[in-house]
């Protein structure tokens, strides 16, 4: 995306946004005060991010440093005191359910194991254990030792069994290594198997994504994730594609794909269980993001409070540093007013593809109207259907709404990782 077409990707979204939640709502993030700690929480997530890879793919936006074995205690010690750190704060709360990304959460297992006890000791842990996993770490140990830890849900990402397509992401495994790990997930008696495929490549054919879901089915991923080359300006993808002399598709590219995957998975069984996500069977949905509040442990991981959302220091040093000497490493906070929280709400079921009516009025309280006038437009357009207690997002309205979600990532994911990336303690950022 150019830059004209990012400054009106802001212009539009920060419009929509004053509409919404009106234009006194400040968006600033700032350095949290020093008498602020964050509020006492019954019942929460987790979130733990370990950033360490074997090399870096250009086209990645997350937080992560190259794979170093002395980085891992470190790492390992900062998780632990960060742990007690909210667990001083928020008190004994019941952990409903744990997200493990990253990075390759599989390159450090041991670290994880200890994570997780440690977990289990400060907190009530009650929920399910979610893990991303690496073709090229996938072995009868690996799975073993994710038994071992209680996990019970798996996510791996295969991103294509295309070598061509391995190539243009620069991934480090070819597609034998893929399938094996996936077949040999499949059958090892986990919750739930998920496969990321990645569509709109370079060069890539809507046939080309439907072979991968094939693949993936065949190989027993009772889950499917799909999602488009990644675009956030900040990754060397917009380099790399220079120099390899590859172009991101186009809208129409990407539409056409999309309309292949929506097809397939309806002719196959699987479900839509969010704007990107597939699903077969009664298995437990694998999400990573639309839980309603979390604490995130790790450089760079986020929290969802009841009083706003925190970010912690991207810098795995400063990280290690802010931990070590039993300071916080939330280095910056968005204040949520209760509108703004009912927005947000309403944001992530909207990539849910499913909004409960009945969670519409005690989400939003009085803008409820509001959102319902937004929700009639929406079904006017033919982007959603009412259903049982529900309006569902059709096929069109999924697409359209990856695409708006593309648009508020440019405009505000992009901008505060880009800062965050930069400078360990930002000052503000204003949106
Ligand atoms: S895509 Fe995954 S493996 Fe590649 S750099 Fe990003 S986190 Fe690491």
């Amino acid at each position: 995306m150019n830059s004209l077409a990012h400054a009106f990707s802001h212009v539009i979204t920060r419009a929509a946004r004053r509409y919404l939640v009106g234009p006194d709502q400040r968006w600033v993030f700032e350095p949290p005060s020093p008498d602020w700690t964050p509020p006492h929480i019954e019942r929460t997530s987790l979130y733990l991010h370990v950033p360490f890879c074997r090399h870096s793919c250009p086209y990645c936006p997350y937080t992560k440093v190259r794979y170093r074995e002395p980085l891992i205690e470190p790492y390992t010690r900062a998780a632990l005191a960060e742990i007690d750190w909210w667990a001083k704060t928020i008190g004994p709360t019941e952990i409903t359910s744990i997200y493990i990304g990253g990075g390759t959460p599989t390159l450090a297992l041991g670290s994880v194991t200890r994570v997780l006890t440690h977990v289990r000791e400060r907190f009530h842990l009650t929920g399910d254990i979610c893990i991303e996993t690496n073709p090229a770490d996938v072995d009868d140990e690996t799975v073993r030792r994710l038994h071992d830890m209680g996990v019970e849900l798996v996510s791996i990402g295969v991103q294509s069994f295309q070598t061509e397509n391995l190539a243009v992401l620069g991934r480090d495994y070819n597609p034998l290594v893929a399938e094996h790990a996936l077949a040999l997930l499949s059958e090892s008696n986990f919750a739930s198997v998920n496969a990321d495929i990645m569509f709109a490549l370079p060069r890539q054919t809507a046939t080309g994504v439907t072979t991968d879901l094939a693949r993936a089915m065949q190989l027993g991923a009772n889950q499917l994730t799909t999602y488009p080359l990644f675009t956030f300006p900040y990754t060397s993808v917009g380099e790399y594609l220079r120099l390899t002399d590859v172009r991101m598709p186009n809208l129409s590219v990407r539409r056409a794909h999309y309309r292949a995957i929506s097809e397939w998975c309806a002719e196959h069984d699987y479900e839509r269980v969010s704007v990107w996500g597939f699903k077969r069977g009664a298995v437990p949905r694998y999400s990573s993001v639309t839980r309603d509040g979390y604490i995130g442990i790790g450089p760079g991981a986020g929290s969802h409070l009841p009083d706003g959302f925190v970010l912690n220091t991207f810098d795995l040093d400063s990280w290690i540093c802010a931990m070590g000497e039993g300071r916080t490493a939330i280095a910056l906070r968005l204040p949520f007013a209760s509108e703004m929280s009912g927005w947000w709400w309403l944001y992530w079921r909207f990539y849910d593809t499913r909004i409960p009516l009945d969670g519409l009025d005690v989400a939003l309280g009085h803008d409820a109207p509001k959102a319902r006038r937004w929700l009639r437009i929406v079904e006017q357009a033919g982007l959603a259907a009412h259903t049982d207690g529900y309006i569902e997002l059709t096929e069109p309205g999924a697409f359209w709404l990856h695409l708006a979600q593309n648009h508020f990532a440019l405009s505000y994911v992009n901008t505060l990782w880009t800062k965050a990336r930069r400078e360990p303690w930002p000052q503000a950022v204003a949106f």
